[in-house]
């Protein structure tokens, strides 16, 4: 399936304007897809497969900027480690560590975004708010990672009203944290909006946002969840 070049020329205007950063969601799209966006100049990608993202940055030009924005299990944050630019999506503390353990490995400081459970309906990862500052609070200690802000994801559903609500109040989060600024933490990325919901996202303050499906085509299904055909 061919890149949307369309799209992603309105979506580059369109938040060029706003200075907010694109990165495109290449997960189980192949290697020339990438690369065709790359040749128009994207380098921001994002994948949610440790296997895959490890296979493609193998294989694909070197100044691309990968950012991390799924679900990362503690045992494969040594695989993405010496390269990964930004880890969106980090949920726990023990994650925190470990990336921080392997960062030090690697010689490198990695900067991460933690993850704050916004949506409302099932469960879908995340920090709530109490452990949000507490993990904020513990920092210190932690040499190899820097926060550098926060990723959320809204409830799947079509009512922008309440996306919109949930993405209000991950802005209002983000900033009572944004005007810490510590070695550690450097609150300014605000990362939510994918492509259903990424206009609403930047109205309320997003300058991140997570595009696959608009740039790439739908995604085949080929496991429940909608997921890679490496895991
Ligand atoms: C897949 C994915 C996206 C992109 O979703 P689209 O609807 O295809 O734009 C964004 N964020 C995360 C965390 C994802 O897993």
């Amino acid at each position: 399936m061919a890149v949307n070049i369309e799209a992603y020329d309105q979506l580059k205007e369109e938040l060029g304007k706003k200075q907010v950063t694109l990165v495109a969601v290449s997960k189980t799209k192949p290697l020339e897809d990438i690369l065709e966006l790359y040749q128009l100049g994207q380098r921001d990608f994002g994948e949610n497969y440790v296997q895959e993202l490890a296979d493609k940055a193998a294989k694909l030009p070197a100044d691309i900027r990968w950012h991390f924005i799924g679900h990362l299990q503690t045992n494969k944050v040594k695989y993405i480690a010496p390269f990964v630019q930004l880890i969106q999506g980090v949920d726990s503390p023990k994650l925190l560590n470990e990336i921080s353990k392997q960062a030090l490995k690697c010689n490198r400081i990695i900067d991460c975004l933690l993850q704050v459970y916004i949506a409302e309906e099932e469960s879908k990862f995340g920090l709530d708010e109490w452990e949000l500052d507490d993990l904020l609070s513990r920092l210190n200690e932690l040499k190899g990672v820097r926060i550098c802000g926060l990723m959320g994801m809204a409830s799947f559903t079509t009512d922008m009203d309440k996306v919109r609500k949930e993405f209000q109040h991950l802005k209002k989060i983000f900033d009572r944290y944004s005007r810490v600024s510590t070695s550690t933490q450097n609150f300014t990325i605000l990362s939510m909006g994918m492509s259903s919901d990424y206009k609403v996202a930047v109205e309320e303050g997003s300058n991140l946002v997570r595009i696959g499906s608009l740039l790439f085509g739908e995604r085949v299904k080929l496991n429940p969840d909608g997921g890679s055909i490496y895991e």
